[in-house]
């Protein structure tokens, strides 16, 4: 049969393929016009404190992609074909200077968010100049080093070159903070956990989701909130959409967390009202 495939494409290039491939080069071009005539939002989720008062010390920047029909294309469709293409160099560089540029904003107008992360790839790290780039954009906008994490997945980080550790050693050195996101999902070696550069543990939706209806999940999170401890690391739960997650999660040590049960990412102007909605003094606790 698969000779006789006439003349539509060759046989070995299925339909799925070929749309796959189609689609591939649709998004390359979305990226290439969002990069060069604007396009490419930073939308922002808080992480929350779990002690009861829900207030935000920190906020993750997720990007998105404004098509010109204004809808919203999500990390999961393009991020990839970044980092295929080499676009990613680009998008890394916008998502920092985009961040500064925000975190400078708050600091001006007293917002009272210390920090936000923004979340890197391998490929990243891979570059000569992403330090300088990286440092010299902070600077510019007069932010202390301390203001700015970035999120790199548990497999990134284990999978990294010597020069990529280099790199995040010196980012680190410099006060830059580093999340393992994801954590739990890759292979780590518990013994390399210690040697990595890294201040905070993101624990991977995956163990957050029914954690209080699955003892495997809980087992596994009560498991990394006691690595987190002694290695000195902060701990953060991704994902956390009920009540029950939270309530559970807090019961097992998790201090932070994040998820739709909380905020969705949105928007800056939105952002900024859910912070002033969610201060820490409307608690009344103290
Ligand atoms: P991530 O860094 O692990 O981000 C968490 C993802 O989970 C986000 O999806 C977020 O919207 C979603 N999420 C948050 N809370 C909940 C919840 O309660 N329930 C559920 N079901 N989902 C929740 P998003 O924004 O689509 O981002 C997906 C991934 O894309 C991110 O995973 C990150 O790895 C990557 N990404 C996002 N922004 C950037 C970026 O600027 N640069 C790079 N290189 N990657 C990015
Ligand atoms: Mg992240
Ligand atoms: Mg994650
Ligand atoms: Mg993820």
């Amino acid at each position: 049969a698969l000779a006789d495939a006439g003349d539509g494409p060759p046989a070995f290039f299925s339909p799925d393929m070929q749309h796959q491939a189609m689609e591939f080069l649709r998004v390359e071009a979305k990226l290439h016009e969002a990069l060069s005539h604007g396009g490419l939002e930073l939308w922002l989720q808080p992480k929350v404190s779990l002690d009861g008062r829900r207030y935000s010390k920190a906020v993750e920047a997720l990007i998105r992609l404004r098509c010109a029909d204004g809808r919203l294309l999500p990390p999961g469709i393009f991020i990839a074909v970044a980092e295929t293409t080499g676009l990613i160099r680009a998008l890394s560089r916008w998502v920092i200077e985009e961040a500064c540029t925000i975190l400078a904003r708050w600091h001006h107008a007293g917002t009272g968010v210390p920090s936000l992360a923004v979340n890197v790839s391998a490929l990243d790290l891979e570059e000569d100049d992403f330090t300088d780039v990286l440092l010299e954009t902070l600077a510019r906008h007069a932010l202390p080093c301390h203001a700015l994490e970035l999120e790199l997945t548990e497999t990134t980080l284990f999978a990294m070159t010597d020069r990529s550790l280099a790199a995040l050693n010196r980012l680190r050195e410099a006060g830059v903070r580093i999340a393992m996101d994801d954590f739990g999902t890759g292979y780590s070696t518990l013994s390399y956990l210690h040697r990595l550069p890294i201040d905070v543990l993101k624990i991977d939706r995956a163990f957050v989701q029914e954690v209080h209806d699955h003892p495997v999940r809980a087992g596994i999170t009560k498991a990394i909130v006691s690595l987190a401890e002694t290695l000195g690391l902060e701990v953060v739960a991704e994902g956390i959409e009920s009540e029950a997650e939270a309530a559970f999660l807090t019961e097992l040590g998790v201090e932070v967390g994040q998820g739709f049960l909380y905020a969705r990412p949105m928007p800056e102007a939105e952002l900024l009202a859910w912070l002033d909605m969610a201060r820490p003094c409307d608690s009344g606790t103290d």
